[in-house]
């Protein structure tokens, strides 16, 4: 599903990805964890070209999205992506948020992108807040509804990029609840995640980014309970 080989990225003399390798396949969950700074977020942002890497290959699917022939902005349609900060469009009420991208995009009919968007409001738990304004909504509330708009195109693969660190604590729970979900529902997902709870609970494997490399990998039980290498020690010490 995804594949990159031998990533290299840097910003100026800063090399902050330093040859990552890592495969991930059909309804895994991996989870990234590591110091701020080791490059998580870049890692995520070069799988779907919102950033340019230097050296490397990302597969997607099969295609090397490198490859200029390759249509960027379809493979962005099978890739959802969830940030820290939700990003709604505040002119617009939920549901509106949610049909914009499908029926702009020709994915959709009207129709048929309202009903995926109550299908997708059900599974976050907010149907009821279909016309109401992002504005009023709380911040585990923005969050769920910004996971139904990337769910609702309907992508092969889920990006999560730290989604509930800009949250109140009492909201964490939800969000991470519906992820959960997700999961077990067979989606593909990279999680970014300071929480470790849940990757010890939900990751299928966990990734310890280190300095722009992956210092150690292995299922949530070899690297939290049995950690190898020093750094993932230190860092685990700190965290946990
Ligand atoms: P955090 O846990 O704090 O989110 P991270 O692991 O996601 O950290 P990145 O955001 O990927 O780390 O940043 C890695 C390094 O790249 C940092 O040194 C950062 O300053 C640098 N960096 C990130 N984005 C840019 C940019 N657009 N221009 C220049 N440097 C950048
Ligand atoms: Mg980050």
């Amino acid at each position: 599903k995804i594949q990159v080989k031998d990533l290299h990225k840097s910003y100026g003399s800063n090399d902050v990805l330093k040859g990552i390798n890592l495969d991930v396949k059909n309804n895994e969950v991996v989870c990234m964890i590591g110091p701020s700074g080791s490059g998580k977020s870049t890692f995520l942002r070069c799988i779907n070209k919102l950033e340019e890497p230097n050296s490397g290959h990302i597969y997607v699917d099969g295609y090397d999205i490198a490859d200029p022939q390759v249509n960027i902005n379809k493979i962005r349609e099978n890739i959802g992506m969830v940030f820290q900060h939700f990003n709604l469009f505040p002119n617009m009420n939920v549901l509106e948020n949610i049909t914009l991208a499908p029926v702009q995009l020709g994915k959709m009919t009207k129709a048929e992108a309202q009903e995926a968007a109550m299908h997708y409001l059900d599974l976050v738990g907010l149907q009821d807040k279909a016309t109401a304004n992002p504005v009023k909504l709380s911040g585990g509330q923005k969050q769920r509804v910004a996971i139904a708009r990337a769910l609702a195109m309907k992508p092969d693969v889920m990006l999560f990029d730290e989604p509930t660190s800009a949250l109140d604590p009492e909201m964490v729970g939800d969000v991470l609840g519906v992820m959960k979900r997700l999961a077990q529902e067979g989606m593909t997902m990279i999680v970014v995640t300071h929480e470790m709870g849940f990757a010890k609970q939900v990751a299928d494997r966990v990734v310890f980014f280190h300095n722009g490399d992956i210092r150690e990998q292995g299922t949530p039980e070899e690297i939290f309970d049995h950690p190898q290498h020093p750094d993932t020690k230190n860092f685990l010490d700190k965290v946990l």
